[in-house]
């Protein structure tokens, strides 16, 4: 029986180890009492909070995740939590309050600091005070120099700003994080800031600088579109038509769905060199490598109105408009042709039966991300400031309108 006593007390410490550890981890002495560290996360108003946050619910998610918080005035991610519900609700003075406090706590890890660092920056964004936030994401980055949150939010703010050497470091550093998979879409944002870059010093007039960043922009992402327009556009500038047209026949090559880009440029290099046969060829040769091609259908109608052959010009914007209806660019140029024309009407009925079920849009092109719509083809969203996110916005024609509910 005595043999057993020595097991029995280790036994028994080892147990009473647990209890004091487990009783460690779950209670922390303050100002001379125990506090319980998991009453705020183990109150059902918590549970509740992040359901209702969950569901989207935000005013709920507040009200119970209050609760919890005054529960437990340590509980360091339910205020942070609380911080983060206020600026989405738009009351970013609340937020900044909430997250400022947190900051003052005496012993905040790095990681806890960061964290805090970050809420606040994002409320100081929301609020619109950019210095404050580019100077709270700079913090973070100086305690978590690879926290890939702060330096997307950082990029977002150089752009806004039009600070594009800042904008490209910042990317730059979070393309070395990114994982090999997503490496081409960084190298295709870094390639469209260089393109702003060469933009800036465009309008300075120093063409050899926009050279190297234009083309700094191709080596980077060979689908970088308005470098090729911008790289011809400053050898256009430069005296050098030759290289500018060689430029945007590449383009051409690379991404045929963008070639009306170049449209304008080449037709007018084609006219000028007297040789407008080129720029019908081209037209011609897209059509046939890609029958959906209503731009340069639209393209050469122009260029044979122009040429004096309206005729040849209507048939091409008929074909056009089976293949983009809403388009109003082609209604336009119909409307101006058959105006030429005199309004036969054998050609007028042809664009009626055309056009009867057509629903039109001004604003063909839309943000992939936001849904945001643009007239015009835009590489940075506006809205959701994303890069290269809008393609066009084509809708078929309704089978049958009486079974359409809109
Ligand atoms: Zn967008």
């Amino acid at each position: 029986m005595n043999s057993y006593a020595p097991l029995l007390a280790a036994l028994i410490a080892l147990l009473a180890g647990l209890a004091i550890g487990k009783a460690w981890e779950r209670y922390k002495l303050r100002g001379g009492t125990w506090i319980d560290r998991r009453r705020a996360r183990q109150s059902p108003h918590y549970i509740l909070g992040l359901n209702f946050l969950v569901s989207n619910q935000i005013d709920l998610a507040i009200e119970e995740l209050s609760h919890a918080a005054s529960l437990d005035a340590e509980a360091l991610e339910v205020h942070m939590i609380l911080g983060n519900l206020y600026r989405e609700k738009g009351q970013v003075g609340k937020a900044i309050t909430v997250h400022q406090s947190l900051l003052q706590r005496a012993r905040l890890s790095r990681v806890e600091h960061a964290y805090v660092l970050l809420c606040l920056g994002l409320d100081y964004k929301r609020g619109g005070f950019v210095d404050r936030a580019v100077e709270a994401f700079n913090e973070v980055l100086r305690l978590d120099p690879k926290n890939e949150y702060a330096l997307v939010n950082l990029q977002k703010l150089h752009e806004e700003q039009h600070q594009w050497i800042e904008a490209y470091d910042t990317r730059q550093r979070l393309t070395k994080l990114a994982a090999i998979e997503s490496q081409p879409q960084s190298q295709a944002i870094l390639a469209f800031l260089e393109n702003e870059i060469g933009l800036e010093a465009m309008r300075r007039k120093d063409y050899p600088e926009a050279v190297r960043h234009f083309q700094a922009a191709l080596d980077l992402d060979a689908r970088a579109i308005p470098a090729y327009l911008n790289l011809g556009d400053v050898r256009v500038a430069e005296g050098k038509e030759k290289d500018a047209v060689t430029i945007w026949e590449t383009l051409v090559e690379i991404a045929p769905d963008r070639a009306y880009l170049t449209f304008d440029r080449l037709e007018a290099h084609a006219v000028r060199s007297g040789s407008p046969d080129r720029f019908t060829k081209l037209c011609e040769r897209l059509i046939e490598e890609n029958p959906q091609d209503w731009r340069a259908r639209l393209a050469l109608a122009r260029h044979l109105i122009s040429d004096g052959s309206p005729q040849g010009a209507l048939d091409l914007l008929f074909a056009a408009l089976v293949q983009n209806p809403h388009a109003l660019s082609i209604h336009q140029a119909i409307w101006r042709t058959l105006g030429q024309l005199r309004h036969p009407q054998t050609l007028v009925d042809r664009y009626g039966d055309l056009t009867e079920h057509a629903v039109f849009y001004l604003d063909p092109h839309v943000c992939m991300r936001c849904r945001y719509r643009s007239t015009e083809l835009l590489w940075q969203c506006p809205h959701c400031h994303d890069w290269n996110t809008f393609v066009e916005e084509r809708i078929a024609p309704a089978q049958d309108s009486t079974e359409v509910e809109v």
